[in-house]
Formats: structure tokens, C-alpha cells, sequence
């Protein structure tokens, strides 16, 4: 099929052929020609399936008659992330390249005084994120009454990050009369609400999930210990034996994971770069220039990274942590393999991680392979309930209080790493929840933590004196055994901090 068929612009096809678009993909052939008829289009499609032409060609071919008017948008696309907003208009300007279309981008982490300047010129094209649009809007610097065409894009992700009811919002200010274009990667029943609530009788438009598009990522498992400098020791290995590793995204879970990361392999000498939701706007997008142009090698991130972006040469994929939605894994191994070429994918895996391990496997369909030994869960599984039931037995003492012997000969600098996390600190629900979602609000993961007792009673002394900040709520046990027993590990000198 080629793109003369699909009823675009003259404009809008020379700027296509321009791009090397031969052919257009199965999300473009199926959604171009409904959107210029002015239907509603349910687009389920991830991104890499050329998602983003699919609306901004026919967009650009319609926008072709008519003017925008101040402060009165004529089309609007909400993204999540900062990142996918400028994203699209680096689209509009690829395939706008011959039309004269004002665009603003309205995004947060920038002034507000330069995109009411393009507000006050009239926009033909709004990219926005949501919360970013309705604080304009509040501000009484934007009309939606003149929106023609709104696309929800990415709306699945708009659902983790907790954007619906601002979605909800903003389709309620635009005309009823509008066009609506809908893009998500998967349906979960409140997307599917969504679109039942807001979208006219559409063109349901379903392609291929890039689950299967993975074939050309090499993907493998690598078995590690749940310590972090383990972790980072098994990352470093990985590096070193990847030979033809030219550039990477390492994806970390939690942001302070990010952090420390970071800081470790730029002393181990590696080329390094990160990127996570709390980075101001401004070195976000620098990093992710430095990351395209090949001055940064390895770039340590977060989800926010994972979803949509467009690097087009990333020929390694490590996952530092096993990611706890199975879907961000293939978002997160979609950044390697694209546009056709092949890709590597490892994932670190703990002894922790086989319920996680096992959501990905059954989303993909298909085992991964292991490199070097695999863990064996079950017995894993076992050791843990070992050491849980020998933590349920109470420490012996006359008066209820750890004997005064454990107490006194604990090694001074240890005193406030070794004392059992309160549940306060360590505990929170609301706090784990945060955390794990990159894109919320800082949480009091970016503020110093006391320093915790080692994870496991059963370690080597090797790892015990080092210890981590990783808080799991069954790691909590005081520093002292039975009848008064106190760990050898607790009687040696301590060592000398080392930072891996
Ligand atoms: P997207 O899914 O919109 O993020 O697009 C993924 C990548 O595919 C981008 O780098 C686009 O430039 C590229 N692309 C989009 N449409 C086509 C096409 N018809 N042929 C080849 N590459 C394309």
C-alpha cells in the first residue's frame, strides 16, 4: 500500500516522502483515512507502530483550510509525559515542514510567559499535558471552545499516572461536536469506560501489540543477589561482556535506585546519564539530547523513559530491577530492537522477584532464557520461610528489652543502622506506592534515610556490613538472636565503607 491511497495532502505527502516513508504501517493505513472522513478513531496501538503519524498527517491535511484564532486552540492533544508532548510537536514539525501552522507546546518545568505569547497568536496545533493545560485554562488564558480535533494519546499511561479525572475534565470544556481521536496501548476497563463515555460511534483500529514485535530483542535473565551493590556488581559484568553494546537505557524502579546508580558506574568510569520524573524540564531534555546524539553511552532511567520515546539506536536494554508491571517490561525492551534493527534485553533478577518474573512471562507467552544459572524459586521460597518463622521466635530477655550484652557490644558506628526500622518509616503504604510511581510528586524517597540492618540474617559477612536502603517490611528484625545469641557479624571490627 502506499500513502497516495490514504487521501493525505500534497503538503503533507511530499513532507512523508521526505521523512523515507515508503509504505504507511497498519495503525496508518487503518486510521488516516477514517480521521480525514472526521470520525472518532479508538486507536489500540503502542508506540514504535508509527502511532504518532497515524494522527498528525491527516491532522495536518485537515488544519490546511482555516485559521486559529487567539487564545483558541483549533486542535489539542494531551500526552502524559513532557517527554512524548515534545515528542509530537517535533512530529508537527517534521511533517509541517511545508505548511505554516503555529503549534504550542504547553508543558510544566517551563515559564508560563512564553507559551501565553503563543496562547495570545492563536495555535493551530495545542500539545499539552493535562495539568499543564488546566492551570492555563484556569488562568483564563485559553478558550477550548474553538477545539476541532482532540487526541488522547497514550491514555493507558494517563491512567497510571492518575490523569483521568483531568481527562475527564477536559473533554467536558471542548464542544460535543469535536472530532476525537483515542490512542492506548491496552484497554483496562476504565479506559474502556472512557472511550464509551467520550467517543461518537468510532473506527476501532487495532494493531499487532509490540509483544510480538520483541523478536528482534535478544532477551535473557540473569540471576542475582538482592543487595544493591550485588546488583550493580552483576550490572557491571553485563557491561563488560557486552561487546557490541555501542549504547543503553539502564531502567531502575525507584528514583533514589537512580541516583545511586548513577553515581556508581560514573566512578567506575562508565559514560553516564540520567533521567527520571523529579529532573527539572530542562536537563531532562538535555540528557535525552546527549542520549540521541551518542555523548552519553549508558543512560540510567525510569519508566518515564520507557514509554514512547522515540531513541531510535539503543542496542541494549538492561533492566536493573524486574519491573512490577509486566507491562513496562515490553515498553522497556521496545526502546532496544526498533525501526527493524536488533536489540539486546537483560534483566536482573533476585530471589524476590519470581511473582514478577512470572507476569512477564505470561504476558510475553514466552519463557526467558537464562544467562548462566537460573534461580530456583522454590527453593528460595523455602529459605525464606525458614527465616521467617526462626524471626517469629522472640529474642529472650529478663525484662523484655534486647539483653544489655547484645545492646553494649554492637560496634558504635553501627548503632542507627542496625536498630530495627521503625514501621512509621519503612512501612508506609502510601509511601511504597509513591515511590514505585516515577511520575508522582517527590516522595520522601529523595530525602537521606537512616541506614537499615543488612537484609538477610543468613548473608555473608561480606554483605552484611554493607548496608542497604531498600526497605521491605519482613527485614525489620532486631539485630539480635535467640538466648541472647548475637550474630558473629555484629562482634567483628566493622570494615572500612566501600562504595561499589
Ligand atoms: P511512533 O510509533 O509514532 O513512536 O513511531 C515510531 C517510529 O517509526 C518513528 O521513528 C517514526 O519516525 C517511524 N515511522 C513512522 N511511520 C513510519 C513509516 N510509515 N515508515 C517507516 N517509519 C515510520
Amino acid at each position: 500500500m502506499s500513502f497516495n491511497t490514504l487521501g493525505l495532502s500534497e503538503k503533507v505527502l511530499a513532507a512523508v516522502e521526505a521523512a523515507g516513508y515508503t509504505e504507511p504501517t497498519a495503525i496508518q493505513a487503518g486510521a488516516i483515512p477514517r480521521v480525514l472522513e472526521r470520525r472518532d478513531v479508538l486507536g489500540i496501538a503502542q508506540t514504535g507502530t508509527g502511532k504518532t503519524a497515524s494522527f498528525t498527517l491527516p491532522m495536518l491535511t485537515l488544519l490546511e483550510k482555516g485559521r486559529a484564532r487567539s487564545r483558541m486552540p483549533r486542535t489539542l492533544i494531551l500526552e502524559p509525559t513532557r517527554e512524548l508532548a515534545a515528542q509530537v510537536e517535533e512530529n508537527f514539525e517534521k511533517y509541517g515542514k511545508n505548511h505554516k501552522l503555529n503549534v504550542a507546546l504547553l508543558i510544566g518545568g517551563v515559564s508560563f510567559g512564553e507559551q501565553d505569547k503563543k496562547l495570545d497568536r492563536g495555535a493551530d496545533v495545542l500539545i499539552a499535558t493535562p495539568g499543564r493545560l488546566l492551570d492555563h485554562f484556569e488562568r483564563g488564558k485559553l478558550l477550548l471552545q474553538g477545539v476541532e480535533i482532540l487526541v488522547i494519546d497514550e491514555a493507558d499511561r494517563m491512567l497510571d499516572m492518575g490523569f483521568i479525572p483531568d481527562i475527564e475534565r477536559i473533554c467536558k470544556l471542548i464542544p460535543f461536536t469535536r472530532q476525537t481521536l483515542f490512542f492506548s496501548a491496552t484497554m483496562p476497563p476504565e479506559i474502556q469506560r472512557l472511550t464509551e463515555a467520550f467517543l461518537q460511534n468510532p473506527a476501532k483500529i487495532e494493531v499487532a501489540p509490540t509483544l510480538t514485535t520483541a523478536e528482534n530483542v535478544a532477551q535473557f535473565l540473569k540471576a542475582t543477589e538482592n543487595q544493591d551493590f550485588e546488583k550493580r556488581a552483576a550490572l557491571r559484568e553485563l557491561l563488560e561482556k557486552s561487546e557490541d553494546l555501542k549504547n543503553a537505557i539502564v531502567f531502575c524502579n525507584r528514583k533514589r535506585d537512580i541516583t545511586t546508580l548513577f553515581r556508581s558506574l560514573e566512578r567506575h568510569g562508565y559514560n553516564v546519564g540520567a533521567l527520571h520524573g523529579d529532573m527539572d524540564q530542562r536537563t531532562r531534555m538535555m540528557m535525552l539530547d546527549n542520549f540521541r546524539k551518542g555523548n552519553i553511552t549508558l543512560l540510567v532511567a525510569s519508566d518515564v523513559a520507557a514509554r514512547g520515546l522515540d531513541i531510535p539506536e539503543v542496542s541494549h536494554v538492561f533492566n536493573y530491577d524486574v519491573p512490577s508491571h509486566a507491562e513496562d517490561y515490553v515498553h522497556r525492551i521496545g526502546r532496544t530492537g526498533r525501526a527493524g534493527r536488533s536489540g539486546v534485553a537483560y534483566t536482573l533478577v533476585t530471589p524476590d522477584d519470581q511473582k514478577y518474573l512470572d507476569a512477564i512471562e505470561k504476558l510475553i507467552n514466552n519463557p526467558i532464557e537464562w544467562e548462566g544459572e537460573p534461580i530456583d524459586f522454590e527453593a528460595a521460597a523455602k529459605e525464606r520461610k525458614a527465616r521467617r518463622r526462626s524471626k517469629t521466635a522472640k529474642p529472650e530477655a529478663t525484662d523484655g528489652k534486647p539483653s544489655s550484652r547484645t545492646t553494649a557490644e554492637k560496634p558504635a558506628s553501627r548503632s542507627t543502622a542496625e536498630k530495627p526500622a521503625s514501621k512509621s518509616t519503612a512501612e508506609k503504604p502510601a509511601r511504597r506506592k509513591k515511590a514505585d510511581n516515577d511520575d508522582a510528586v517527590i516522595t520522601e524517597d529523595t530525602q537521606p534515610k537512616p541506614r537499615r540492618r543488612p537484609v538477610r540474617q543468613d548473608q555473608s559477612d561480606s554483605s552484611s556490613s554493607r548496608p542497604t536502603t531498600r526497605s521491605k517490611p519482613d527485614r525489620n528484625e532486631p539485630a539480635f538472636g535467640r538466648d541472647g545469641h548475637v550474630p558473629a557479624f555484629l562482634l567483628r571490627e566493622p570494615r572500612p565503607k566501600k562504595v561499589s
